[in-house]
């Protein structure tokens, strides 16, 4: 379905748990973070009916995230089900990657379509800092789990933040040129608690573009569906890179997704706080069509555009690991 402002929504990103096997610093506190109890967190039922829901008006693509999606119990039935609903064509997963490798097969072989790995540096003792002790080894056999699955494009999001990660850009895009892996840069934005976030932390992703432009050829490529990242191959190379900028340069014009906290309350932007609780509305017994006008109804109210450079708001009182980055 359309919007008020004319966009086509076709996408949706689920987040299935709001809980995490790394603590990365901008995203979780090390310690006392108040989890939902199971009890609260939207079941594969409920998941599914929604997943109908939603395709019914015209969703096609699904992505999993969280938290770590990996960490859910049977995620992989979760998958195999959703990429069974007609008129669900494509089923992705957002993942730190740490738990993908022994996973890999299974999750394939259930319908998973494509994999974006998050990956904040390439450097061992840099990884176990920034994700507070995980294990660059284990993300990494993770994408080559992936590649060697052939679930291409595989991607690597990365978030560029000042004074961390900024002088490993070019070797960032170097792994782009090596490997067919598509590395997407992406603004730090400030978000939930701002844990980590400062504005002397954020580069703009077109400081970051001028600086793989010195040296490598950005040959500019078809973007597929309405993703919000400039896409470019680099000459030569295998792979690609991409720009994500929400700050300096947002692309809420192009937005064709809604989101579905681990709580099951529909957002139809990151930044918009106002939330449709569809699990209530489930528990209360809301038949598929219902549900369905519910959600569109939501929809007409996505909001123009997001106003993050104001900061996230008092009234947002979720995280990123609740909503689903
Ligand atoms: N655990 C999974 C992972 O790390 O890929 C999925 C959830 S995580 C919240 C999704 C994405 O949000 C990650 O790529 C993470 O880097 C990104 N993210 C979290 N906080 C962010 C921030 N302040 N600015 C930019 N990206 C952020
Ligand atoms: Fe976990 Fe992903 Fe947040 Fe890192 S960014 S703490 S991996 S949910």
């Amino acid at each position: 379905m359309r919007d008020n402002y004319g966009r086509a929504i076709s996408y949706i990103r689920i987040s299935v748990t709001d809980r995490c096997n790394l603590r990365c610093r901008y995203c979780m506190p090390e310690t006392g973070i108040s989890k939902l109890d199971h009890s609260q967190i939207l079941s594969f039922e409920d998941t599914v009916a929604i997943a109908e829901a939603v395709s019914d008006l015209g969703i096609s693509k699904i992505r999993l995230t969280g938290g770590e999606p990996l960490v859910r119990r049977n995620i992989t039935g979760l998958v195999g089900r959703l990429a069974e609903i007609p008129g669900i064509e494509e089923v992705t997963l957002t993942t730190n990657g740490t738990l993908f490798e022994q996973m890999a097969k299974s999750l394939h072989s259930q319908g998973l379509k494509r994999v974006n790995f998050s990956m904040d540096s390439l450097i061992a003792e840099k990884y176990r800092f920034i994700t507070r002790d995980g294990s660059l080894q284990d993300a990494w056999k993770g994408i080559l789990a992936a590649m060697e699955l052939g679930m291409n494009p595989v991607k690597i999001n990365t978030v560029i933040i000042k004074g961390f990660n900024d002088d490993e850009i070019l070797q960032f895009a170097d792994l782009a040129y090596r490997f067919p892996l598509q590395i997407r840069f992406i603004e730090f934005m400030p978000v939930g608690d701002l844990l980590f976030w400062d504005q002397s932390r954020v580069i703009s992703i077109q400081e970051v573009k001028t600086i793989i432009g010195k040296q490598y050829n950005l040959l500019p490529t078809l973007q597929a569906g309405n993703g919000p990242a400039e896409q470019f191959k680099l000459e030569g190379g295998q792979g690609g890179v991409g720009f994500i900028s929400p700050l300096s340069n947002h692309f809420c014009a192009k937005c064709n997704r809604i989101r579905l906290t681990a709580e099951g309350k529909l957002r139809t932007c990151l930044y918009d706080y106002h939330e449709t609780d569809l699990k209530s509305a489930l528990v209360e017994g809301i038949g598929r069509a219902e549900l369905a006008q519910l959600i569109a109804q939501a929809i007409s109210r996505k909001p123009e555009r997001h106003h993050m450079d104001c900061g996230w708001g008092e009234n947002n009182n979720r995280k990123m690991y609740q909503i689903g980055g």
